[in-house]
């Protein structure tokens, strides 16, 4: 697969949803990606990328922008409350909102520096005792609260659980969102990233296809 080949499978998912061109932004997820495969998608012109880990990401990007100019890069990782600020000076969203000590931290630091990443919230849909995310059935109090501390919530992300197929996880999601007037949805990655553009995805973090398999030191 290729950075191209997937560009023109988004184009024909967004197609055959009866979605507007543009209406869905590729996040290319470039964690533990050996820095040529990452050049070589900056070089084909891309402007937005993923990361898992705050410190790789702040070794990477502030090179990376210095050569080619402003790029967009999103935390897609758990984020310890300790490297939240390093994370906000560093990043133009964090998918990642996943608990209220999280908020809190995140809320005082907008204040401070007078602006915010863009926000979305980790909703554990799948329920895994494992994995990070607000409980659906908390979802909306915890959206609720976050307004009450005037965080920018722009919307709901999800990382269904693996071996299930996650158009359900993707439906309730988009519901989610619906009823709490959200218009961000982050969900899909690329094993799945065409059955959430038909749900409705407004972001998608595509790394393997992209890049290839990731390999882990
Ligand atoms: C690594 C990662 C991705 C990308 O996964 P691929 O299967 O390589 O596309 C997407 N979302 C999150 C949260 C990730 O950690």
């Amino acid at each position: 697969m290729s950075y191209s080949e997937i560009l023109a499978r988004i184009a024909a998912a967004v197609k055959a949803a009866g979605r507007t061109d543009g209406s869905v932004k590729l996040i290319a997820v470039s964690k533990v990606q050996p820095l040529d495969r990452v050049r070589a998608v900056l070089e084909a012109g891309h402007r937005l990328f993923g990361e898992n880990y705050v410190q790789e990401a702040a070794g990477k990007w502030p090179d990376l922008r210095a050569e080619f100019g402003p790029v967009a890069v999103h935390m897609i990782g758990p984020l310890q409350t300790n490297k939240a600020k390093l994370a906000v000076e560093l990043f133009d969203a964090i998918h990642t909102v996943d608990r209220p000590s999280l908020a809190e931290k995140l809320a005082r630091l907008a204040q401070d520096r007078g602006v915010c990443p863009e926000l979305f919230i980790q909703v554990n849909t799948g329920r895994e005792p494992q994995k990070a995310g607000i409980l659906p059935e908390d979802t909306d109090d915890f959206i609720a609260s976050c307004r009450t501390l005037d965080l920018p919530i722009s919307g709901l992300m999800c990382i269904p659980p693996e071996g299930e197929d996650t158009a359900p996880h993707f439906a309730s999601l988009a519901e989610m969102a619906q009823r709490n007037g959200l218009a961000g949805l982050s969900m899909g990655m690329s094993a799945d990233f065409e059955a959430a553009i038909a749900a409705g995805a407004t972001h998608i973090r595509v790394g393997s296809a992209i890049f290839g398999a990731r390999t882990y030191a």
